[in-house]
């Protein structure tokens, strides 16, 4: 029996471990925090469970337009709040609930889980330190898929509670009065557009000219433009130094000498791979200038029998691209039939207010990369559907190789975009022309009737 250890219990790890054991494997995993990692107990899930209250609250706020109206006869807008509290402690028990949901479902399994911290020292041995003092383990093949944790700003830790990272935000008792947050990358502008909902003041710091750099431009602006319409303010080219206390909040330091003041600080300017202090320069694993686990496609590390998935090789920071890299690594290592990983067929999301769904080209293509590409944008303010939601922002994109009129990407900025960008997943997949696509049933009226009908118009493009 092949014995597998896997550091890290997130995505990359715990769907790895779940392949390792269908495939007969004995499998250990070790966690120091809980299973799912950091994923399930303090970024992802946490991080869209209170979106799920924001976008309660924007549904309510804007159905004015609709007819509803407060039997008060006060104003959406100005009459709902929320309880932090109440918020606070349901993102906290739904992902310690969802933790202890992938740890049965692990046990289940045969999988061993040890929670402690565990190091290499040795290309076929680790050693755990748990509560208990240190133990050792044999491995035939190692899974090394220990994450990241968030970059501090010029180098200063966060406070916890003035001045805080994405994970600490969960033991605030207050919704802030004024919230300056750093980073106007995904995690910034998803927190960003949270808290100005559940109706905190929002000023976000971008040290570019726009927010969300690396997304689609047409999408970002679009963003900007809902974002300061809503009454965010947002700083551009303004690259923090630091941030300190002030007696009763905060202030932002802009490395050009201006101040942003607020009562919090959310910093979120990217993470750092956890991958010091784990054995890696003792058996030889190589990693990058900035620390991330170099791997190749089937999540090969340097040393034969190490693999790498997750967010400690850097590849694309996501949990779907994780827990596919984990269980292509045992796929390869049991010898079963495996694809190596392909970046264009990922699909991602932004969740903001509207939200930014990309696969395949749309996502991070430069506009130079998508040269010669047949390209429609097609306004939702035209859908059927959307004049009855009372959706005035958002489109949908779609990209086709000219010639063939085979579909390679698409971009969708909607409410719920994340649930319509998968007829756009299956054509990029499944390699599906514009015309395959636009010969599908869709429901009337529905926004994904947008998605056929870009499709239509790119069959009429292509053949101009
Ligand atoms: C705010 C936020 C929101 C996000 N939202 C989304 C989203 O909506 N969709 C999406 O796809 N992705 C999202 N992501 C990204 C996603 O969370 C990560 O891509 C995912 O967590 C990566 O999984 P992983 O298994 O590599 O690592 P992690 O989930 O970080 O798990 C790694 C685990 O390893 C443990 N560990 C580390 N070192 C050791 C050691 N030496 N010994 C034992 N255990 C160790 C850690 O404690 C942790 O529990 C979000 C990220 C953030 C920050």
């Amino acid at each position: 029996m092949t014995r597998i250890a896997i550091l890290g219990g997130g995505p990359g790890g715990y769907e790895a471990a779940l392949v390792a054991a269908q495939l007969g494997a004995e499998v250990l995993v070790v966690d120091r925090d809980g299973l799912g990692g950091a994923c399930v107990l303090t970024d992802c899930v946490p991080s869209k469970t209170l979106l799920a209250t924001s976008d309660a609250m924007t549904s309510f706020a804007c159905s004015a337009p609709l007819g509803v109206r407060l039997r008060s006869g006060g104003s959406a807008e100005k009459e709902v709040t929320v309880t932090l509290g109440t918020v606070n402690a349901r993102v906290k028990a739904l992902a310690l609930a969802q933790s202890l949901d992938i740890a049965r479902r692990v046990g289940r399994e045969g999988v061993e889980v040890v929670r402690g911290t565990a190091r290499l020292v040795g290309a076929n041995r680790l050693v755990v330190r748990t509560e208990d003092g240190e133990e050792g383990y044999g491995a035939d093949v190692v899974l090394i898929a220990t994450g990241a944790s968030p970059r501090l700003l010029g180098g200063s830790e966060t406070d916890g509670d003035r001045i805080l990272n994405w994970q600490q935000l969960y033991d605030l008792p207050e919704l802030p009065e004024h919230l300056v947050v750093v980073g106007s990358g995904v995690t910034g502008a998803e927190f960003a557009s949270a808290y100005l909902a559940l109706g905190s003041r929002v000023t976000l710091v971008s040290s570019r000219d726009r927010v969300m750099p690396s997304e689609d431009a047409d999408a970002a602006l679009l963003l900007e433009d809902v974002f300061t319409r809503r009454g965010m303010q947002i700083v551009k080219r303004a690259r923090a130094a630091g941030v300190d206390r002030t007696a009763d909040g905060v202030v932002v330091k802009l490395d050009d000498g201006r101040t942003v003041d607020g009562s919090h600080c959310l910093v979120a300017v990217g993470s750092v791979p956890n991958t010091s202090g784990i054995g890696l320069e003792d058996v030889g694993v190589a990693r990058d200038e900035r620390g991330y686990v170099r791997v190749d496609r089937v999540s090969r590390t340097s040393v034969p029998g190490i693999y790498a998935a997750g967010d400690c090789t850097g590849v694309l920071l996501l949990a779907s691209v994780a827990a596919m890299q984990g269980r292509i690594a045992m796929w390869h290592a049991l010898g079963d039939a495996v694809e190596p990983l392909k970046l264009s067929n990922v699909a991602a999301n932004v969740f903001t207010d509207p939200e930014i769904a990309t696969v395949g080209l749309g996502l991070a293509a430069s506009e130079g990369e998508r040269g010669g590409v047949q390209e429609v944008k097609l306004p939702l303010a035209t859908n059927a559907r959307a004049k009855m939601q009372g959706v005035l922002d958002g489109f949908v994109k779609l990209y086709c190789r000219p010639g063939s009129g085979t579909v390679l990407g698409g971009v969708v900025v909607a409410p719920r975009a994340s649930e319509l960008i998968l007829p756009v997943s299956l054509a990029v997949q499944n390699a599906l022309t514009v015309d395959q696509l636009a010969h599908t049933f869709t429901i009337y009226p529905s926004l994904s009737g947008s998605i056929t009908e870009a499709a239509r118009q790119l069959h009429l493009a292509e053949s101009s």
